[in-house]
């Protein structure tokens, strides 16, 4: 089974030391994030991750797009809608994932070699790196309307933000996305528009040739089906935080879909054992098949120390060896 996190991996900015970064930043060229995302990228290759990600280094998913996306803006911790949305004039993400890719060669010569998928079935021995977008639901549903759209009306501001991260996931997959994702955990919470939020992940992911990915962390009791119909290759949501949720695969259509299994909880400090996490793992083969499944985290480390998430990774890694 193939292993993957879900994204934000804990991040520490380290200020100038040495003689040449200090002279670099004078010139406004050192980047603080640099190390966190070499860090990140390191850890997750050391615990056995496949398809790593940049660690989000730069900030948290709403904030990160909010503040830089043409009509929304951050002011203090609020993010905000101002004015009509529209495409950035150039990539967020892609820097960073060109960034991931060279240093995870580095690394491992394992990287970027293989096909993800062999006669439409994941490979296992794949090494990649995922690039992820926040869900235009979730972005919209983040942010205070100020400006253009109408308060109560939010499906707009939805759609436009779609065409928006649509231009995003193109640069990403450009710069050598092997998957990629789209975060939008308001889709459990019975707050979005189910239909309004398929429609923009339509567009979002519109002639995008690699296979792409929906995280929706949180309760899935009464939306699972409403996610298998969405236009997407993985469906990925936690089942160790929320055990309750393995009662959606029972009797689920997958409807060719796979599943990100979550089984790692990121919200607590405690590390699981390896036994607990390859007890839920089987579970889980055996409702829907080793084949349907990725493994993963239940979400984002960013809140967990560096030694917890390090070694939880390792842990969730341990497990699904143990079951091959
Ligand atoms: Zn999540």
């Amino acid at each position: 089974m193939l292993k993957t996190v879900v994204g934000s991996y804990p991040a520490f900015p380290q200020e100038p030391s040495s003689v040449s970064s200090k002279i670099a930043d004078l010139f406004g060229s050192y980047d603080r994030y640099k190390p966190a995302l070499e860090l990140a990228v390191h850890d997750q290759i050391k615990a056995g991750i496949d398809l790593i990600s940049d660690g989000q280094v730069r900030g948290d998913m709403i904030e990160a797009f909010a503040g830089k996306i043409p009509g929304m803006t951050v002011e203090g911790n609020i993010s905000k809608i101002v004015g009509k949305i529209k495409p950035l004039p150039h990539s967020l993400g892609a820097s960073d994932l060109k960034l991931t890719i060279n240093t995870a060669k580095k690394i491992s010569n394992e990287f970027d070699k293989s096909e993800l998928l062999i006669k439409g079935k994941f490979n296992e021995n794949f090494k990649g790196v995922k690039g992820i977008v926040t869900g235009p639901t979730t972005l919209v549903l983040s942010c205070r309307i100020e400006g253009f759209y109408d308060k109560d009306k939010k499906d707009d501001a939805i759609i436009d933000l779609a065409w928006a991260l649509k231009k995003e996931v193109e640069y990403l997959e450009e710069a050598g996305a092997a998957v990629i994702q789209i975060d939008e955990p308001f889709l459990s919470t019975g707050v979005a528009d189910i239909n309004t939020a398929k429609k923009a992940v339509e567009i979002v992911t519109k002639d995008i040739n690699v296979p792409v990915s929906m995280h929706v962390c949180g309760g899935i009791g009464s939306v699972f089906n409403d996610l298998l119909g969405f236009k997407v290759d993985i469906v990925d949501c936690e089942f160790a935080g929320l055990p309750e949720n393995i009662h959606a695969l029972e009797s689920s259509n997958l409807r060719g879909k796979k599943i990100g299994f979550g089984c790692i909880d990121t919200k607590k400090e405690e590390v699981e054992t390896t036994e607990d996490v390859s007890d839920l793992i089987k579970m889980g083969i055996d409702l829907i098949g080793e084949e349907n499944m990725i493994i993963d985290p239940d979400c984002g480390m960013r809140m967990l120390s560096r030694e917890t998430a390090f070694a939880k990774l390792k842990t969730m890694t341990e497990a699904v060896e143990w079951l091959s």
